[in-house]
């Protein structure tokens, strides 16, 4: 009789700590933090379980604000580096975040790309030995436990503008999902509405800085999201965002968050709900 006994309490034990992540974070939110790179993009994904993901790593001159950024925020590695596409205010300062961190693999589209920052970033990657994937449209990993992600671009392997090879990445997390559209323009976004696919999103990061070469109506109805982030430098002088992009996400009844006005963004998920949070300015 001491037998049943002694197996129901160990498994009880079993039931209630096997379950338990390393870090005993199932419960902590998914933070996706769009931070204040001025007229760049930078995107931190933390996963709850403490995975690590970094989108574009701004321009030439943001190299030390990340590297504090991502300190400061507990970063000690990153498991998965994107280059969304090979311009400078998107891998600018890339080299420098890899001489500064373990990273264990790096996403960018099929596209070389002939300028002193873009061999930089190789020599950095050879130094390291990391390993270089494709990023393109049907590429999926999890990182960690609850964080699917799916790149839904680029889909072609030729495009007009350099713009659209960007790497377009949605992530899920429970009920909850973020598109994050890189520069993708008008081009990309009219490929990714005929595939049909996965394109609903709660939280769109608008393509390229809220610039009217993209983020167009049709373009914006079949991802339905309700909040915009806007990446963008305060007085740029390309005049980004387009009054006609604000008229847009105004038009859809979207809540616009803009890096120019409020400092890093923040969306924090705990897989039902998002809520945001700003950092203030740099
Ligand atoms: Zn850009």
């Amino acid at each position: 009789m001491k037998r049943p006994i002694i197996f129901f309490i160990i498994s009880f034990y079993l039931l209630i700590i096997l379950p338990q992540p390393v870090h005993g974070a199932w419960f902590e939110p998914l933070k996706i933090h769009v931070i204040d790179v001025g007229q760049a993009d930078c995107i931190l994904v933390q996963s709850p379980n403490g995975k690590t993901m970094l989108v574009d790593s701004g321009d030439e001159k943001d190299g030390e604000e990340i590297i504090r950024y991502l300190q400061k925020e507990g970063v000690k590695k990153i498991d998965v580096l994107v280059a969304t596409h090979p311009h400078h205010d998107h891998i600018g300062s890339m080299a420098a975040v890899i001489r500064a961190f373990p990273v264990t693999e790096i996403y960018m589209p099929n596209l070389p790309y002939d300028t002193d920052y873009y061999h930089e970033l190789f020599r950095a990657i050879n130094e390291k030995n990391i390993p270089v994937e494709r990023a393109k449209a049907g590429v999926n990993f999890r990182l960690g436990f609850s964080v699917k992600v799916d790149m839904l671009g680029p889909k072609s392997s030729y495009y007009r503008y350099i713009n659209d090879y960007s790497a377009v990445i949605k992530i899920t997390h429970g009920k909850n999902s973020f598109l994050l559209m890189a520069d993708a323009g008008i081009d990309a976004e009219k490929e990714l509405i005929q595939s049909k696919k996965k394109l609903r999103a709660d939280v769109i990061k608008i393509g390229h800085h809220g610039a009217n070469t993209g983020t167009t109506e049709a373009f914006l109805k079949s991802v339905h999201a309700k909040t915009a982030i806007i990446s963008v430098g305060k007085n740029n002088p390309y005049h980004f965002p387009s009054k006609r992009v604000l008229h847009r996400l105004m038009n859809q009844g979207m809540t616009v968050y803009r890096t120019d006005q409020l400092g890093a963004v923040i969306a924090i998920s705990d897989g039902k709900t998002i809520t945001f949070k700003t950092n203030g300015f740099r």
